[in-house]
């Protein structure tokens, strides 16, 4: 399916791959709905592998295995090979954000030549917030201080500076968890952060597809991004092949609504900026 007139020629950042041991389909048909939605750029930005645990402690369900990197990115550069004609395929990885293990982080990441990194928060203390299979988890936790305490870890990624992206930068509220207190201090302060360490933050349309039904971020966090002179881009966070570009079309929608006029692509790390389509 074509997205809606006008919105052809963007692109996808956030696109997983079956190593990560919760997507299905082969790369290729990935790729191939990229093409047929009509996007200039494919971004696959797998989950990494879990480099804070000790190698038996990873869970093969939410991240490839570390033997698997390479042959993730040779697969990234035959895709980007074969279909070069059609789409531009763009080399990228969803890295975790676990504070105290930087080091680890730095070196696995200083392994390739990444289009842009996009970092991620789905652990607080340990606890996999997004799993469903850990949902027990949200009633050990005030929702007030879990808001807080995710934005904080949000804003201690970025200024890491290994990041060019963040993704669902309020991912706590997957499940539909909603805080008491007004967040707008909490957005502006994490705007601030997010701003000053440089990075993009994604409108990430997979929230739609959950318990929350909205994208992550909410418009008003998106708006808070916008007045701290936050740029943004777009992803999926596709794990089928027919989520690629889906609800792209609300995606730009809330950008414009938020104030934007364009969105970044990445090459090799440096930034270029796109103007979004016309409503
Ligand atoms: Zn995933
Ligand atoms: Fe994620
Ligand atoms: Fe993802
Ligand atoms: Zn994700």
């Amino acid at each position: 399916m074509q997205l809606p007139n006008g919105l052809t020629a963007l692109v996808d950042y956030h696109v997983h791959t079956a190593r990560c041991g919760h997507a299905v389909g082969a790369m290729e048909a990935y790729v191939e709905k990229a093409i047929e939605a009509g996007l200039k750029e494919l971004g696959f930005s797998d989950h990494l592998y879990l480099y804070w645990l000790p190698e038996g402690d990873r869970d093969p369900e939410l991240g490839m295995a570390e033997w698997e990197l390479d042959f993730y990115v040779e697969d990234v550069e035959r895709c980007r090979a074969r279909y070069a004609t059609d789409v531009t395929i763009r080399l990228s990885t969803e890295a975790d954000f676990i504070p105290g293990h930087e080091q680890t982080l730095e070196r696995v990441l200083a392994r390739y030549d990444w289009d842009y990194v996009l970092g991620s928060v789905h652990f607080v203390d340990g606890w996999g917030l997004d799993q469903s299979r850990y949902l027990d988890g949200y009633e050990r936790w005030d929702v007030n201080a879990l808001y807080a305490r995710y934005f904080d870890l949000m804003g201690q990624a970025a200024e890491t500076r290994f990041f060019d992206t963040m993704g669902h930068i309020d991912l706590v509220k997957k499940f539909g968890h909603r805080p008491t207190l007004d967040q707008a201090e909490n957005h502006r302060t994490l705007a601030e952060r997010f701003a000053r360490a440089g990075v993009c933050v994604e409108v990430n349309t997979a929230g739609l597809r959950k318990p929350v039904a909205e994208t992550y971020p909410h418009p008003d966090l998106l708006r808070a991004c916008h007045q701290a002179g936050v740029p943004v881009t777009f992803g999926s966070d596709a794990h089928a092949p027919e989520q690629v570009a889906l609800d792209f079309a609300t995606a730009a929608r809330l950008m414009r609504a938020a104030g934007y006029a364009d969105y970044l692509a990445y090459r090799g790390r440096n930034r270029s900026p796109h103007p979004l389509p016309p409503d």
